[in-house]
This record gives C-alpha cells, sequence and structure tokens, in this order.
C-alpha cells in the first residue's frame, strides 16, 4: 500500500548530498521527503576540509556553518614540502555534526519532511517509483511513492545494489580512518603529510580542535599508522582525543550508470574514486545540483551528461594521485615533484578547490 500521491522528489539518504538535493529540488518548487535512518547530528569518517568551490555551494543553498577557514593544502615529505594556496575563495574545515546540524536547519526551514526510515526496495512504474522502507529495528515502514529518486545513500549504496548497478574494481583496496584532538590549529592550511604506507592528513575545524585522517591500502589502527608520523605522533600525544576513531572503506566504487529509469544516484552512492584529494562533499553538491536540473527538465537520463561534466576533471586528477601512492619510488618522488613543480601544484590544488 502506498500513502497519498507521489512527491515530486525522495531523497534516499540525509548526508550532505541528499540534504543538498533536498535543498536544490525544494528551490525548484518541487515537493520533497527525505528517508534518513539515523537520528540526531550524523557523523561520519571524513577528512571534513570543504574545498572553496563547496563552501560557495552552500553558501547558495543558505548554509554557512562554523568551522576553521584554510588557505589552501600543503604537501609535507620527509624531505620536501609544497604548498598551494587557493586562488578564489577560502576552504572550510568543518566538523560532520555541525555540517549536519546547519543542512538540516535549513531543510526544516524549506518545509522538507525527512522521515526516520531506510530504503528496502523499490519498484519502477513508468509514471513512478515506489520505495519499500524500514524503520528501527528492522520493522516495516511505509511504501512511499515519488515521481524521481535522488539516492545519495553513500559509498557502499544500498540503492545502487538493489538496481544492480555495483562495477567491480581493481586494485587493492584502501580505507580510511580518522579521529579529532584538541589543539589550536598549527596551521591555515590542511596538511597532507607523505609517509611510507599511508597519507595522514591534519584539517583544522575549529579554533581548537584539529582532525587527523589516515589514509591507506594497510590495514592496521590509527593509532598503528600514526607512528609513521613521528612529528605528527609527537604533537598529538599530549593532546587529548575528542572523538573515537571512525572508519571508512574500501573507498573506490563505481557504478555501471547514474541512471537507472526514474532513480539516479548522486554523492558517494553514484561512485568514488578516493579521499586522497578530499572534495568529495563538495563535488557531491555539484552532482546533486545537475540531478535536480535533470529532474525540473523532465529528463532523468540527461543527468547521466551532467554527471560527466561535474567530476571528470576531479575523477582524473584524484585517480592519477591515487596511482601514484602504490609503486614506492613514484610515492617517494612525490613531494619533491609538487615542490620542483609548484605552478602544476598549484594548478591541480585550484582545480580540485573549484569543484561544485
Ligand atoms: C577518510 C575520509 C576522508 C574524507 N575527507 C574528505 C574531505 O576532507 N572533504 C570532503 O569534501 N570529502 C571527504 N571525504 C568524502 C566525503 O566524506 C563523502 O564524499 C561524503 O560524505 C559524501 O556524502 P553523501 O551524502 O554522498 O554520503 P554519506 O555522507 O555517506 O551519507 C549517506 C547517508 O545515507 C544514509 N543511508 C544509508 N543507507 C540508507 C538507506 N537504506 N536508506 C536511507 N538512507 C540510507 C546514511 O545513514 C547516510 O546518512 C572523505 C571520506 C573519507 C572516507
Amino acid at each position: 500500500m502506498t500513502g497519498g500521491s507521489p512527491v515530486d522528489v525522495l531523497v534516499v539518504g540525509g548526508g550532505p548530498v541528499g540534504l543538498g538535493c533536498a535543498l536544490y529540488a525544494a528551490r525548484h518548487g518541487l515537493t520533497v521527503q527525505v528517508l534518513e535512518p539515523r537520528s540526531g547530528p550524523v557523523d561520519k569518517a571524513c577528512g571534513e576540509g570543504l574545498m572553496p568551490g563547496g563552501v560557495a555551494a552552500l553558501a547558495e543553498l543558505g548554509v554557512e556553518p562554523d568551522g576553521h577557514a584554510f588557505r589552501g593544502i600543503r604537501y609535507l615529505g620527509p624531505t620536501a614540502s609544497a604548498v598551494a594556496d587557493f586562488r578564489a575563495g577560502t576552504g572550510l574545515g568543518v566538523r560532520r555534526t555541525e555540517l549536519h546540524d546547519r543542512l538540516s536547519a535549513q531543510v526544516a526551514r524549506a518545509g522538507v519532511e525527512v522521515l526516520p526510515l531506510a530504503l528496502d526496495g523499490l519498484d519502477q512504474h513508468a509514471d513512478r517509483v515506489e520505495v519499500r522502507t524500514r524503520g528501527h529495528h528492522g520493522t516495516a515502514g511505509a511504501t512511499l511513492a515519488a515521481r524521481n529518486v535522488l539516492a545519495a545513500d553513500g559509498l557502499h549504496s544500498p540503492t545502487r545494489r538493489l538496481l544492480r548497478l555495483d562495477h567491480p574494481v581493481g586494485g587493492r583496496p584502501r580505507f580510511g580512518q580518522r579521529q579529532h584532538f584538541r589543539v589550536a590549529p598549527w596551521s591555515d592550511h590542511v596538511d597532507v603529510l607523505w609517509g611510507a604506507r599511508a597519507e595522514a592528513y591534519v584539517t583544522p575545524v575549529a579554533d581548537d580542535v584539529v582532525g587527523v585522517a589516515v589514509l591507506s591500502d594497510h590495514r592496521a589502527p590509527l593509532s598503528e599508522h600514526l607512528t609513521g608520523f613521528r612529528p605528527l605522533l609527537e604533537r598529538l600525544a599530549r593532546c587529548e582525543a575528542v572523538s573515537a576513531v571512525a572508519g571508512a572503506g574500501p573507498l573506490r566504487q563505481r557504478s555501471r550508470r547514474r541512471v537507472a529509469g526514474r532513480v539516479l544516484l548522486v554523492g558517494d552512492a553514484a561512485g568514488y574514486v578516493d579521499a586522497l584529494t578530499g572534495e568529495g562533499i563538495s563535488l557531491g553538491l555539484a552532482q546533486a545540483r545537475a540531478a535536480v536540473a535533470a529532474v525540473v527538465a523532465g529528463r532523468p537520463s540527461q543527468y547521466e551528461r551532467g554527471w560527466v561534466a561535474a567530476t571528470w576533471r576531479c575523477s582524473l586528477l584524484t585517480g592519477a594521485l591515487r596511482q601514484s601512492t602504490r609503486p614506492r619510488l613514484v610515492r617517494r618522488a612525490l613531494v619533491p615533484a609538487a615542490a620542483a613543480a609548484p605552478w602544476v601544484f598549484s594548478a591541480a590544488v585550484n582545480e580540485l578547490g573549484r569543484a561544485a
């Protein structure tokens, strides 16, 4: 049984991209509902650095979270370092809980209902999609009807799996972990430290808190990874940890397509390359805008092109950088190469910075 007439857009997932979809859709006067089973300010393993393009996209949606601004990206290796400042705007380090709070408040102001339900299945019809849901403790929820579904249900998207759109990926899987520490930020850049087997990046997220994220294809506890970054470890040893370690992965995910009938995959659900370049949220917001534009035009299939236009540059750069993490020699040469060719490094950072 479905309850009532279909809404224009049902968003699956109330992460930053899902809530961004809801705001873009509401701005176009569409009727919107969001499904998000997790309650309270939703946290997630994330480096929490918003690129200038993402900061601008949020501001356009009326969302201006508190955080700590950063000027650009600094790469630090054992023998060399390279710095690139953003040419336009600043980035913002922002706790996911703060971002979620601010987006949720704006979604509520837009009159969008967020239902505490998870998508459990779906059936596509010529004029609508019927979505089966489940509530807390796995109890069956209502079946909802929508003219279009925007699935922003994350890296391991249940919607992508249901639609059999998962595409196998090669290479060694990489994983990410993060934790927060109470300490005044010591850099006005996001610092990316290149170790022998992992990359650690430090993002200022408040005047007295930094987030430390570690990425690697070697699975080990965060504390073990940090032993590969002596100076950072020594600094953190004197600081109080203010969050539990959270992890995510495998990071690389691919989808065969972004559109299946009236269902559009957005954000991490549409595919993900790596967290190394920290543009996931900004890119996701650009996808949200493109997906809503396709729905408003009445041509969901148009989103495939919009998705490619929004993502190809960043995917190429992130993919190339991800490749460089593997061969030892290339890995060791990366920071010295960035230091030797600062204009190339700056061009890459600014390309990523304008995502969204
Ligand atoms: C270690 C690490 C570091 C990163 N660093 C950065 C960074 O510095 N900057 C940056 O911009 N990005 C970064 N990213 C990427 C960023 O975290 C993601 O790109 C971003 O979270 C994508 O948002 P999303 O809304 O698509 O997915 P998510 O944030 O994963 O949200 C998906 C939502 O869907 C919900 N959901 C799941 N299943 C269902 C279901 N069945 N029904 C309904 N809802 C469901 C979940 O509860 C969740 O709230 C990093 C990622 C990792 C892993």
